[in-house]
């Protein structure tokens, strides 16, 4: 029970990563303000009451600052408070290649989920905790903000990088005021976002071969990292990048 008396709010619940940290966050005790754009979101709060936790759906587009601030006014009007916002939700779009052909309606779209989206909820997340006296902001970067790949989404990438270096001077900016904020970065995961793309075996393949573990990461495996973000396991550590990616970052060449 290692996040027992907190609230939590997450974005992107409807589906992956979000889900499995609504789930995760919830047996370890905190209370969760789940936010998603999607109406699956409403199956993953179902899922949370349905194992005995306690969590709120509010529908929301993240672009959009004010279904943001309604749904962090739920966490305080409903339970009094924020302790832990996951800026998790995020998107890639299917005509997102390089940089040359992509489009500026994928660019726009793709910064302002990706971007503007973390940075709302940042926002509101800070107004928020430091009415509580601190708390925890993780934000979902990846690791194609690290390293660069041969199969682009430029969009997607340049968006990603953004997330880190937003999350490394919250960081700073608010280190006294008690409130942690840092940046998870999965590898290449088994979830719908990435099957749907990799949709052959040949390129699931060209990236497996560049993962040292040799296999996708999953959404459970995300929200145990979150996890130890969110809770005071973590609580001499802002500013950092937390990279759980089957080791893709730290490779040069992988086993055979
Ligand atoms: P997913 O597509 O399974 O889930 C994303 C969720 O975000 C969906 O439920 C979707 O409805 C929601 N969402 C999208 N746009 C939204 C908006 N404007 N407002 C509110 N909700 C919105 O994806 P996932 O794999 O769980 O990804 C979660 C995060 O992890 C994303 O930020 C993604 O970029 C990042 N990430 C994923 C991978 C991967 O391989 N899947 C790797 C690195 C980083």
């Amino acid at each position: 029970m290692r996040l027992q008396g907190k609230v939590a709010l997450i974005t992107g619940t409807g589906s992956g990563i979000g889900r499995a940290t609504a789930l995760r966050f919830a047996a370890e005790g905190a209370r969760i303000v789940a936010v998603d754009i999607a109406a699956s979101n409403d199956d993953t709060v179902a899922e949370v009451r349905a194992a005995g936790g306690e969590a709120i759906a509010v529908r929301a587009d993240v672009s959009v600052e004010p279904d943001v601030a309604a749904a962090f006014g739920r966490a305080e009007d409903e339970f009094g408070g924020l302790d832990v916002a996951f800026n998790n939700a995020g998107i890639m779009l299917d005509d997102d290649t390089d940089a040359v052909a992509t489009s500026d309606k994928t660019i726009d779209r793709t910064f302002e989920v990706n971007v503007k989206g973390v940075l709302y909820g940042c926002k509101h997340a800070v107004e928020s905790m430091r009415r509580r006296g601190g708390g925890s902001i993780i934000n979902t970067a990846s690791f194609v903000a690290s390293v660069g790949a041969a199969t682009p989404q430029i969009a997607y990438t340049a968006s990603k990088g953004a997330v880190l270096s937003l999350t490394r001077e919250l960081s700073v900016v608010h280190a006294r005021e008690n409130i942690r904020v840092n940046a998870l970065s999965p590898g290449p995961l088994r979830t719908e976002m990435l099957m749907s793309f990799l949709d052959t075996p040949e390129k699931k393949q060209r990236r497996l071969v560049h993962v040292p573990m040799g296999r996708f990461g999953e959404a459970d495996e995300m929200a145990a990292a979150a996890l130890f973000l969110a809770s005071d396991d973590s609580s001499y550590m802002t500013g950092a990048n937390l990279q759980i990616d089957g080791g893709l970052t730290a490779a040069y060449v992988t086993p055979e």
